[in-house]
């Protein structure tokens, strides 16, 4: 077990591609840490940082106390699982479980017994034998998180592991990640472009963009407080609705295209800005409202329903709105129903530097 410590990495690839740029943060020992953010943001270039498996343009990665920058993958400690599950197909699950630990010259016994440990963690037993073409996709992912363990590294790094299983399967793979975290108690960092998994897994999140870290935090902090537009929009499904617009001269009321929107007090007068509002921020006003809610009159156009909820799309003017509902007494298509939303709900963010605003009031 170790802390991980990134100090201003970068890595340009030969092509003059800035993968990573200038990320430093720390991984706390035992601590499970996600990278997300959407494709060919530099997530895999990050762990593969970490790994040593990209050599660093600048900067330095500490695992525990040791420098590891200039170290090979092999002496960092660390043990990686990839997407593709990389199994020998010619060896049984245990003889793929066992191979590495071999090659590094640990004995019979001690083989044995690591293999087992982890064939006991991942419900492997009744499998030991077979091969990994007579595995489903989840066993095989299994397998592979099992070579990862055996070798009891100081760090694990998973990139993506579980893409390539079914929804269904997905979700137990990443329920028994998050067990397997908490009763190895090991640093972990995880890559995933799924904000469910981040959301989910996550300890603490770091979300980039174009290879540059935008927040780091607690998943509900992230949730909660979006640092600029980019995290507000990336994390949340259905996304954030953004209004955007001009606030008046007194700054209380934003301006859009065919809409108004009462904010409350403490905004930049005159500026430009983006309210954020989440779906599920939004209620429709049935009978009397708290006087403070602000309200809002929009034209429904869409409904789908996905059985336990319903997502109302709506328009104000040129704002585009979904509206996280219950699947029941759903307005008409083409009726103008009044939505309200706590004004402590509402987000805001520079319509220019694209950063969360601080309110002041
Ligand atoms: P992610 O894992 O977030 O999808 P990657 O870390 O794989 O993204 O890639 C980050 C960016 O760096 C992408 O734009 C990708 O095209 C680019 N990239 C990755 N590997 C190389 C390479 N060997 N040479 C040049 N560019 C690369």
């Amino acid at each position: 077990m170790a802390a991980v410590k990134l100090k201003a990495v970068r890595k340009v690839y030969s092509n003059g591609h800035v993968g990573v740029d200038s990320a430093s943060f720390d991984i706390a020992d035992g601590e499970l840490l996600v990278l997300v953010g959407p494709s060919g943001c530099g997530k895999s270039t990050l762990l593969r940082l970490i790994a040593g498996l990209e050599e660093a343009t600048g900067g330095s990665i500490h695992i525990g106390d040791v420098d590891v920058t200039s170290l090979e993958p092999r002496d960092r400690d660390i043990a990686m699982v990839f997407q593709s599950y990389a199994l020998y197909p010619h060896m049984t699950v245990r003889e793929n479980l066992g191979f590495g630990l071999k090659l590094r010259g640990h004995s019979e016994a001690e083989v044995a017994e690591r293999v087992k440990d982890a064939a006991d963690r991942l419900e492997l037993e009744s499998m030991l034998d077979r091969l990994p073409k007579q595995l489903s996709g989840g066993q095989r992912q299994r397998v592979a998180l099992g070579r990862a363990l055996v070798r009891h590294p100081k760090v694990f790094l998973l990139d993506e592991p579980l893409s390539n299983l079914d929804a269904k399967l997905r979700s137990a793979m990443r329920t028994e990640i998050a067990r397997l975290h908490r009763s190895l108690q090991t640093t972990m960092v995880y890559v995933t472009h799924d904000q469910v998994e981040a959301m989910t897994l996550g300890q603490r999140i770091v979300v980039l963009d174009r290879g540059i870290v935008q927040q780091i935090d607690t998943p509900m902090n992230i949730y909660e407080r979006p640092v600029n537009l980019f995290v507000a929009g990336f994390l949340g499904n259905p996304a954030m609705n953004f209004f955007r617009g001009s606030l008046n001269s007194g700054g209380t009321v934003l301006s859009g295209e065919g809409a108004e929107l009462a904010v409350p007090p403490g905004l930049p007068a005159g500026k430009s800005i983006v309210v954020g509002i989440r779906p599920e921020d939004l209620q429709r006003v049935d009978g009397a409202s708290p006087p403070n809610n602000i309200r809002l009159s929009v034209l429904v156009d869409l409904i789908e329903t996905v059985g336990n909820e319903s997502f109302i799309h709506a328009s104000a003017g040129a704002w585009r709105i979904i509206v996280r509902s219950s699947p029941y007494h759903l307005p008409p298509l083409g009726s103008t129903i009044t939505l309200q939303v706590m004004p402590e709900r509402l987000h805001f963010f520079d319509a220019e530097s694209t950063q969360r605003i601080a309110v002041t009031s």
